[in-house]
């Protein structure tokens, strides 16, 4: 049975013990120590990493009584020097002590139980048993949980036994018989816990909610305590420097400046489609006055196949046509017709597209293609041209 240090004292990060046991698995190499400090997988909170006897410890499992850690290569004495990578420990936790303080106050202000949390790589969450949580009882919660956190409670933990845990007013049944861990907030709660914890609530720091979404009749809660906060505010302010800089103006300004930027665009936009609209109008006229028996094509070399459909559009409402348009920047072409053609542009671009490598097609009145190259569309625009001469 591994002695786990962590149970006695969540701070010990160096000490010097034996090694017991050591594994070869399909996994990888195991070792077993007298004593581990090391926190294996387990309540929601991910494993330790750090060094034994100076090698790496790249997992760390939990196995009936023993701790296994999983490292590159075995130690060659007997005796090691062990080492926790505290800055990750210590952020875990934050956080976890973070996730019982919400949680209790989630269950204080609103009757909601949380049903279950995730320590992620860069945030944590909790679902609570409540369809929803307005942007209201949010707020409260998060000035009630930094509240706890000003109020500095210490956290303690100890083993009891089965009848002793009864006596206490735990958070939920404990899943163990005997030995059962408990995690004593003070003037907070009794939580049977068996993970690590900060001393007192001010080492969370703080706690921040980022957001809420509903999750199966449960809500969501992302939040993110400790320096993982701090960081999250130094980044939030580095992109709102930004944003003020570049729009040259106050944080509080900002969204008055973009309301008035939107409005700026959306009347630019419709200045540019009634100019273009006009223009097509102009142009349109231009090319009926060169149609060749029925038919006008003509081939662009600086325009895409949006500006030339809104331009064929123009052209077939304002005359007896059928119209082929050819975009050598893109590739691409247009035919169409006013209507009044026994022709379906549709299916001749089916029949003879693939001889040109073309892809595309259409309705009878309407159809576009895409060629690879230059060549071919020019091949299938003259092949379209003569086929339709009347
Ligand atoms: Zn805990």
């Amino acid at each position: 049975m591994t002695r786990r240090l962590y149970f006695e004292d969540a701070y010990l990060t160096c000490w010097v013990t034996q090694v017991k046991n050591k594994l070869e698995r399909d996994e990888g190499k195991f070792v077993v120590l007298e004593e581990s400090a090391f926190y294996p997988d387990g309540g929601g909170q991910p494993h330790d990493t750090g060094m034994l006897g100076g090698i790496q410890v790249l997992d760390v499992i939990s196995e009936e009584d023993e701790v296994l850690h999983r490292v590159e290569r075995f130690p060659e004495t007997k005796e090691v020097a062990c080492e926790i990578n505290w800055p990750r420990r210590f952020d875990h936790m934050q956080q976890h002590s973070g996730q019982h303080l919400l949680s209790a106050v989630c269950r204080d202000l609103y009757d909601a139980t949380t049903t279950s949390f995730h320590l992620g790589a860069d945030y944590c969450t909790i679902d609570v048993d409540k369809p929803e949580l307005s942007p209201e009882q949010l707020a409260a919660i998060e000035q009630e949980v930094n509240c706890h956190i000003y109020l500095n409670h210490r956290i303690v933990s100890y083993f009891v036994s089965a009848e002793e845990a009864e006596r206490l007013p735990l958070v939920k049944p404990p899943k163990v018989t005997e030995h059962v861990r408990i995690v004593e907030m003070e003037d907070v709660e009794y939580n049977g816990c068996g993970g690590t914890h900060v001393a007192s609530t001010g080492s969370i720091g703080m706690i921040k909610l980022l957001k809420s979404e509903k999750q199966k009749g449960c809500t969501r809660i992302t939040f993110k305590s400790g320096y993982r906060a701090l960081t999250e505010f130094q980044e939030q302010q580095r992109v709102l420097s930004q944003l003020t800089a570049r729009l040259k103006t106050g944080r509080n300004e900002l969204i008055d400046r973009l309301d008035r930027w939107e409005e700026e665009q959306k009347r630019l936009q419709a200045e540019v489609s009634e100019l273009k609209q006009r223009e097509d109008r102009h142009e349109a006229r231009e090319l009926l006055t060169k149609q060749e028996s029925g038919m006008i094509a003509a081939r662009y070399t600086d325009k895409s196949l949006t500006q030339l459909q809104n331009l064929a559009n123009e052209v077939v409402a304002q005359g007896e046509v059928m119209v082929l348009l050819a975009s050598e920047l893109e590739n691409k072409l247009i035919f169409a017709h006013s209507g009044s053609f026994p022709v379906s542009c549709g299916a001749f671009f089916k029949e003879h597209l693939p001889a040109y490598q073309g892809k595309g097609g259409g309705s009878n009145k309407q159809a576009q293609a895409g060629f690879a190259n230059t060549e071919d569309l020019l091949a299938f625009f003259e092949h379209t041209r003569q086929a339709h001469l009347g």
